[in-house]
């Protein structure tokens, strides 16, 4: 039996994993009478165990049961750990973890072929997707984006460089990928410089973390024009089309009003 006094705390936490991972809240609702057959003599102990019972649940779902139901919906995991035949990966290990690499099987095979492609020209880089979309049900957003609730929506992460010596380097300098803001050359082309909205984060505090990386227009724009000959549509600033030289039909700008892709490329087949 759970006591009245703890209900807010599981609702809470209920309705965050809902909206971090889609199934989470169901594991944890699904995993409570397992959780409270466990008894410690102090209430930390216990919520220690129960905590650590509820993990193990979870990363049986997210490892087993989950791929294998998703499956059978139509939608299949992107790889999480890149291999000679499967060159792609998420920019954090924690896409993977929160369920957020869902696609359908038709945009899973195009992202790879895309990036079996992205690796004979450039043998050392591995192209990295950031938020795609969740396991189960068309119409089911993977917040922050909107548009990311059919299995055939991916963000994938730009390709950065060491500032001082234009080293490549083969990760993302920002932790999940996102929020390293490739500013315009000039204040004339900052397309939404007076068109503020709430869904245009700024982030500002955040980027002197990275001032030692700028992006690897090279390596970029290689992936730009792969996924222009390919996708269905593409998301970037105009500035950065502009910087990287590529003109498509499909590449597009999303509007001020709509998450920023200066961090980020979006891609849809
Ligand atoms: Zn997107």
């Amino acid at each position: 039996m759970i006591r009245s006094s703890v209900m807010p705390g599981y609702l809470l936490a209920v309705l965050l994993l809902t909206a971090l991972t889609q199934v989470g809240g169901l594991v944890l609702l699904s995993g409570l009478p397992l959780m409270h057959l466990i008894r410690a003599t102090s209430v930390w102990q216990q919520r220690l165990w129960r905590g650590l019972a509820f993990l193990l649940v979870y990363l049986l779902s997210a490892i087993a049961i989950v791929p294998a139901l998703a499956q059978l919906g139509g939608r299949v995991p992107l790889p999480c750990v890149a291999n000679k035949a499967s060159p792609l990966q998420p920019a954090n290990f924690g896409y993977c973890l929160l369920m957020r690499n869902y696609v359908t099987p038709e945009t899973h095979a195009h992202l790879l072929r895309i990036a079996q492609q992205f690796r004979q020209a450039h043998p050392d880089s591995t192209v990295r997707y950031l938020d795609a979309n969740f396991p189960f049900w068309n119409g089911f957003p993977l917040l922050p984006h909107l548009s990311h609730k059919d299995g055939r929506k991916v963000d994938l992460a730009f390709f950065y460089q060491r500032k001082d010596t234009q080293t490549p380097v083969d990760f993302s300098p920002a932790w999940l990928g996102y929020w390293f803001y490739e500013q315009p050359p000039s204040h004339k082309e900052a397309t939404c410089q007076d068109k503020q909205s709430w869904l245009r984060w700024d982030f500002a505090w955040l980027q002197p973390r990275y001032a030692a990386y700028e992006i690897d227009a090279t390596r970029t724009r290689s992936l730009l024009q792969l996924l222009a000959n390919d996708a269905q549509k593409i998301l970037l600033e105009p500035h950065l089309q502009a910087r990287l030289g590529v003109q498509a039909t499909n590449l597009k700008f999303q509007g001020c009003r709509a998450a920023r892709h200066d961090d980020h490329i979006h891609a849809q087949w």
